[in-house]
């Protein structure tokens, strides 16, 4: 499958703010976003005019970079969203967040959700004791998500939950740190997803 293979911070400056997809790295001095907070590239001191078209796209991009979706999955998505009843870019939000990788960021058995990714790749995760390894799998509401029973001794994940540890706990999932398994109480309403992003735009741009 296409992915993005190029240097990550560089997505970070092109947005102008902090996307943390790197990990611990992003809450350190080392963060691209600390030393060089302009866009990459020789024309990017010049940069600062933006349309509305460009606010609305850049919205869709920073979208898609934090959640590691190219265009048409994010499309696909964004489709989805717009045929089910409520706000559309709060459901948007919500069917990004119920994702299987994006969950086991969440719960802290990966540092990034591209370590997460990566874990739900290589057949490492188990929802309801069932091996899922198709990153895009959305979850449901109940379900249990965790590793498989030799990775719970992992450092990796270890340090992972200790990472995690020190963000603030999300209401919407509950979470078991000895066991290394989390459960999707509920699908999380707008304020109580933490995620920097202004999601009307990105339903203006696509409505067009
Ligand atoms: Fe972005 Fe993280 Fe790189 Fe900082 S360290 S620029 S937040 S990916």
């Amino acid at each position: 499958m296409a992915r993005y293979t190029d240097a990550v911070c560089r997505l970070c400056r092109r947005e102008g703010r902090k996307l943390y997809l790197k990990g611990e790295r992003c809450e350190s001095p080392k963060c691209a976003i600390n030393k060089r907070n302009f866009p990459p590239g020789q024309a990017g001191l010049g940069r600062n005019k933006v349309s509305p078209y460009g606010m609305q796209l850049r919205e869709k991009q920073r979208a898609k970079r934090i959640y590691g979706l190219l265009e048409a999955q994010f499309r696909q998505v964004f489709a989805r969203a717009d045929h089910m009843n409520g706000v559309t870019g709060t459901l948007l939000l919500q069917l990004l967040e119920s994702r299987l990788d994006n969950l086991v960021y969440r719960m802290g058995f990966a540092t990034s959700r591209a370590a997460a990714r990566q874990l739900v790749r290589h057949g490492n995760v188990l929802v309801d004791g069932r091996k899922i390894d198709i990153p895009s799998c959305r979850i449901k509401v109940g379900q249990v998500v965790t590793v498989k029973p030799r990775f719970k001794e992992a450092e990796m994940v270890k340090h992972s939950l200790d990472v995690a540890g020190k963000r603030p706990a999300l209401s919407w999932i509950e979470l078991n740190p000895e066991t290394v398994s989390g459960r999707l109480l509920a699908m999380p309403a707008r304020e109580d997803i933490p995620v920097e992003l202004n999601e009307q735009l990105i339903v203006e741009l696509y409505s067009k």
